[in-house]
Protein backbone atom coordinates (compact mmCIF):
# COMPACT_ATOMS: atom_id res chain seq x y z
CA UNK A 1 0.00 0.00 0.00
CA UNK A 2 2.95 2.38 0.61
CA UNK A 3 5.02 2.95 -2.18
CA UNK A 4 8.64 2.61 -2.03
CA UNK A 5 10.90 5.40 -1.93
CA UNK A 6 14.95 4.68 -2.44
CA UNK A 7 16.88 8.34 -2.83
CA UNK A 8 20.21 9.58 -2.94
CA UNK A 9 21.65 11.93 -0.74
CA UNK A 10 24.71 13.18 -2.64
CA UNK A 11 26.40 14.79 0.52
CA UNK A 12 28.71 17.50 -0.72
CA UNK A 13 30.08 15.50 -3.84
CA UNK A 14 29.82 15.90 -7.47
CA UNK A 15 30.16 18.78 -9.68
CA UNK A 16 28.23 20.05 -12.83
CA UNK A 17 29.73 17.96 -14.97
CA UNK A 18 29.77 14.97 -12.66
CA UNK A 19 26.14 15.31 -12.27
CA UNK A 20 25.45 15.62 -16.09
CA UNK A 21 27.77 11.97 -16.28
CA UNK A 22 25.92 10.68 -13.07
CA UNK A 23 22.18 11.58 -13.96
CA UNK A 24 22.34 10.50 -17.95
CA UNK A 25 23.84 7.00 -16.99
CA UNK A 26 21.10 6.70 -13.90
CA UNK A 27 17.95 7.98 -16.47
CA UNK A 28 17.86 4.30 -18.45
CA UNK A 29 18.95 2.17 -15.47
CA UNK A 30 16.14 2.97 -13.44
CA UNK A 31 13.41 4.12 -16.10
CA UNK A 32 11.13 0.86 -15.47
CA UNK A 33 11.95 0.73 -11.66
CA UNK A 34 8.35 0.60 -9.37
CA UNK A 35 10.30 2.54 -6.71
CA UNK A 36 9.80 6.01 -6.51
CA UNK A 37 13.50 7.57 -7.14
CA UNK A 38 14.58 10.40 -5.67
CA UNK A 39 18.08 12.35 -5.45
CA UNK A 40 19.34 15.12 -3.04
CA UNK A 41 22.23 16.86 -4.78
CA UNK A 42 24.31 19.74 -3.72
CA UNK A 43 22.99 23.26 -4.46
CA UNK A 44 24.82 24.24 -7.11
CA UNK A 45 23.95 20.63 -9.06
CA UNK A 46 19.76 21.06 -8.46
CA UNK A 47 18.87 23.17 -11.31
CA UNK A 48 21.46 20.68 -13.78
CA UNK A 49 19.55 17.54 -12.16
CA UNK A 50 16.37 19.12 -12.99
CA UNK A 51 16.79 19.95 -16.13
CA UNK A 52 18.25 16.31 -17.12
CA UNK A 53 15.51 14.51 -14.80
CA UNK A 54 12.28 16.58 -16.75
CA UNK A 55 9.84 13.59 -18.62
CA UNK A 56 11.87 10.51 -16.35
CA UNK A 57 10.56 9.45 -13.16
CA UNK A 58 13.64 10.80 -11.29
CA UNK A 59 12.68 13.45 -9.11
CA UNK A 60 15.21 15.83 -7.34
CA UNK A 61 15.85 16.70 -3.96
CA UNK A 62 17.74 19.56 -2.22
CA UNK A 63 19.70 18.10 1.12
CA UNK A 64 18.80 21.19 3.85
CA UNK A 65 16.30 24.48 3.17
CA UNK A 66 16.04 27.40 5.59
CA UNK A 67 12.74 28.59 7.20
CA UNK A 68 12.59 31.98 6.61
CA UNK A 69 10.64 33.10 3.28
CA UNK A 70 13.47 36.04 2.46
CA UNK A 71 15.82 38.07 4.50
CA UNK A 72 19.15 38.47 6.08
CA UNK A 73 20.40 34.58 6.25
CA UNK A 74 23.39 35.03 4.57
CA UNK A 75 24.44 31.65 3.00
CA UNK A 76 21.30 29.90 3.15
CA UNK A 77 18.40 29.15 0.86
CA UNK A 78 14.81 29.50 1.06
CA UNK A 79 12.13 27.12 0.13
CA UNK A 80 10.29 28.71 -2.95
CA UNK A 81 14.04 29.37 -4.10
CA UNK A 82 13.67 25.30 -4.40
CA UNK A 83 10.43 24.90 -6.06
CA UNK A 84 10.87 28.07 -8.25
CA UNK A 85 13.26 25.63 -10.03
CA UNK A 86 11.81 22.39 -9.84
CA UNK A 87 12.81 20.65 -6.78
CA UNK A 88 10.25 18.36 -5.50
CA UNK A 89 12.11 17.36 -2.31
CA UNK A 90 14.19 18.50 0.22
CA UNK A 91 15.77 16.26 3.32
CA UNK A 92 15.74 17.85 6.79
CA UNK A 93 17.64 17.11 10.01
CA UNK A 94 20.08 14.82 8.44
CA UNK A 95 22.85 13.62 11.85
CA UNK A 96 25.59 15.36 10.10
CA UNK A 97 23.57 18.58 10.08
CA UNK A 98 22.79 17.98 13.36
CA UNK A 99 26.63 17.23 14.53
CA UNK A 100 28.48 19.69 12.48
CA UNK A 101 26.26 22.49 11.81
CA UNK A 102 24.06 23.33 15.25
CA UNK A 103 20.82 21.50 13.60
CA UNK A 104 18.44 21.29 16.77
CA UNK A 105 15.20 19.27 16.89
CA UNK A 106 13.46 22.63 17.17
CA UNK A 107 15.40 24.26 13.78
CA UNK A 108 14.29 20.94 12.07
CA UNK A 109 10.78 21.93 13.06
CA UNK A 110 10.64 24.94 11.36
CA UNK A 111 12.82 23.51 8.04
CA UNK A 112 9.73 21.45 7.85
CA UNK A 113 6.77 23.77 8.29
CA UNK A 114 8.29 25.97 5.98
CA UNK A 115 9.27 23.24 3.20
CA UNK A 116 5.77 21.97 3.46
CA UNK A 117 3.47 25.41 3.39
CA UNK A 118 6.03 25.73 0.31
CA UNK A 119 4.98 22.75 -1.30
CA UNK A 120 7.89 20.63 -1.06
CA UNK A 121 8.30 17.49 0.11
CA UNK A 122 10.65 16.49 3.41
CA UNK A 123 12.24 13.43 3.76
CA UNK A 124 13.01 14.03 7.84
CA UNK A 125 15.91 12.34 9.66
CA UNK A 126 15.43 11.08 12.92
CA UNK A 127 18.37 8.28 14.40
CA UNK A 128 20.47 7.18 17.45
CA UNK A 129 24.13 7.78 17.95
CA UNK A 130 26.46 4.89 18.96
CA UNK A 131 26.33 6.15 22.59
CA UNK A 132 22.71 6.60 22.56
CA UNK A 133 22.46 3.10 21.35
CA UNK A 134 24.60 1.68 23.65
CA UNK A 135 23.05 3.57 26.59
CA UNK A 136 20.05 1.72 25.37
CA UNK A 137 18.34 4.74 24.27
CA UNK A 138 17.14 4.08 20.79
CA UNK A 139 13.71 4.52 21.04
CA UNK A 140 14.09 7.31 23.44
CA UNK A 141 15.87 9.12 20.85
CA UNK A 142 13.40 8.21 17.83
CA UNK A 143 10.84 9.23 19.80
CA UNK A 144 11.81 12.70 20.68
CA UNK A 145 12.74 13.43 17.60
CA UNK A 146 10.33 12.52 15.88
CA UNK A 147 7.28 14.16 18.32
CA UNK A 148 9.78 17.31 17.64
CA UNK A 149 10.03 17.51 14.14
CA UNK A 150 6.35 17.27 13.49
CA UNK A 151 5.46 19.59 15.97
CA UNK A 152 2.35 22.12 14.91
CA UNK A 153 2.34 20.06 11.25
CA UNK A 154 -1.06 19.45 10.39
CA UNK A 155 -2.19 15.41 9.01
CA UNK A 156 -3.43 17.03 5.84
CA UNK A 157 0.64 17.27 4.91
CA UNK A 158 0.99 13.58 5.52
CA UNK A 159 1.45 12.37 1.63
CA UNK A 160 4.14 15.43 1.20
CA UNK A 161 5.69 13.85 4.36
CA UNK A 162 8.81 11.05 4.13
CA UNK A 163 10.69 9.74 7.53
CA UNK A 164 14.02 8.27 7.19
CA UNK A 165 15.84 6.24 10.35
CA UNK A 166 18.98 6.70 10.28
CA UNK A 167 21.19 5.58 12.80
CA UNK A 168 24.24 7.70 13.07
CA UNK A 169 26.51 4.61 13.72
CA UNK A 170 25.66 3.35 10.28
CA UNK A 171 26.07 6.18 8.08
CA UNK A 172 29.15 5.59 6.25
CA UNK A 173 30.86 3.63 7.92
CA UNK A 174 30.18 0.29 6.30
CA UNK A 175 27.86 -0.99 9.63
CA UNK A 176 24.04 -1.69 8.86
CA UNK A 177 21.09 -2.03 11.30
CA UNK A 178 20.17 -5.61 11.22
CA UNK A 179 17.02 -5.92 9.47
CA UNK A 180 14.92 -7.08 12.22
CA UNK A 181 16.64 -4.08 14.61
CA UNK A 182 15.85 -1.47 11.77
CA UNK A 183 12.36 -2.74 11.21
CA UNK A 184 11.89 -2.61 15.01
CA UNK A 185 12.76 1.15 15.41
CA UNK A 186 10.59 2.08 12.38
CA UNK A 187 7.67 0.43 14.61
CA UNK A 188 8.45 2.66 17.19
CA UNK A 189 8.38 5.63 14.88
CA UNK A 190 5.40 4.95 13.34
CA UNK A 191 3.56 3.92 16.29
CA UNK A 192 5.18 7.67 17.67
CA UNK A 193 3.59 8.99 14.27
CA UNK A 194 0.13 7.49 15.11
CA UNK A 195 0.14 9.55 17.90
CA UNK A 196 1.45 13.07 16.69
CA UNK A 197 -0.92 12.23 13.56
CA UNK A 198 -3.57 9.84 13.40
CA UNK A 199 -3.37 5.96 13.21
CA UNK A 200 -4.64 5.52 9.38
CA UNK A 201 -2.11 8.71 9.36
CA UNK A 202 1.13 6.94 10.35
CA UNK A 203 -0.27 4.06 7.83
CA UNK A 204 0.28 6.19 5.15
CA UNK A 205 3.74 7.36 5.76
CA UNK A 206 6.70 6.04 4.39
CA UNK A 207 9.79 5.48 6.80
CA UNK A 208 12.72 4.99 4.90
CA UNK A 209 16.34 3.02 6.39
CA UNK A 210 19.42 4.75 5.61
CA UNK A 211 23.16 3.76 6.86
CA UNK A 212 25.39 2.01 4.51
CA UNK A 213 22.33 0.70 3.01
CA UNK A 214 23.69 -0.88 -0.91
CA UNK A 215 23.08 -3.46 -3.15
CA UNK A 216 24.10 -6.39 -1.60
CA UNK A 217 21.53 -5.65 1.56
CA UNK A 218 18.84 -3.37 0.40
CA UNK A 219 17.12 -6.69 -0.57
CA UNK A 220 16.68 -8.02 2.80
CA UNK A 221 16.08 -4.42 4.63
CA UNK A 222 13.23 -3.47 1.88
CA UNK A 223 11.40 -7.63 2.35
CA UNK A 224 10.87 -6.14 6.23
CA UNK A 225 7.51 -4.80 6.83
CA UNK A 226 8.38 -1.47 8.02
CA UNK A 227 10.49 -0.56 5.66
CA UNK A 228 9.14 1.53 2.96
CA UNK A 229 12.49 2.53 1.45
CA UNK A 230 15.94 3.56 1.74
CA UNK A 231 17.75 6.93 2.30
CA UNK A 232 21.52 6.23 0.26
CA UNK A 233 24.75 8.02 0.52
CA UNK A 234 27.96 6.16 -0.71
CA UNK A 235 26.15 4.07 -3.21
CA UNK A 236 24.12 6.76 -4.46
CA UNK A 237 27.70 8.65 -6.16
CA UNK A 238 27.58 5.66 -8.78
CA UNK A 239 24.85 4.88 -10.80
CA UNK A 240 24.92 1.10 -11.31
CA UNK A 241 25.12 0.94 -7.49
CA UNK A 242 22.33 3.72 -6.84
CA UNK A 243 20.28 1.34 -9.93
CA UNK A 244 20.41 -1.60 -8.39
CA UNK A 245 18.78 -0.30 -4.38
CA UNK A 246 16.45 1.11 -6.76
CA UNK A 247 15.55 -2.30 -7.99
CA UNK A 248 16.57 -4.20 -4.70
C1 LIG B 1 23.22 9.16 4.45
O1 LIG B 1 24.06 10.02 4.30
O2 LIG B 1 22.06 9.48 4.61
C2 LIG B 1 23.63 7.75 4.39
C3 LIG B 1 22.77 6.84 4.72
O3 LIG B 1 24.94 7.51 4.01
P1 LIG B 1 25.58 6.07 3.69
O4 LIG B 1 24.62 5.34 2.80
O5 LIG B 1 26.88 6.39 3.01
O6 LIG B 1 25.77 5.38 5.00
Amino acid sequence: MRRPIIAGNWKMNKNIAETKALVSELIPLVKDAEAEVVICTPYTDLYTAVELTKGTNISVGAENVHWAESGAFTGEISASMLTEIGVKYVIIGHSERRQYFGETDETVNKRVIAALNAGLKVIVCVGETLEEKEAGKTEDVVTTQTIAAFKDVSSDKIDDIVVAYEPVWAIGTGRTATADDANATIKVIRDTLAKVFCPACSEKIRIQYGGSMNPKNAHDLMAQPEIDGGLIGGASLKAVDFSMVVKY
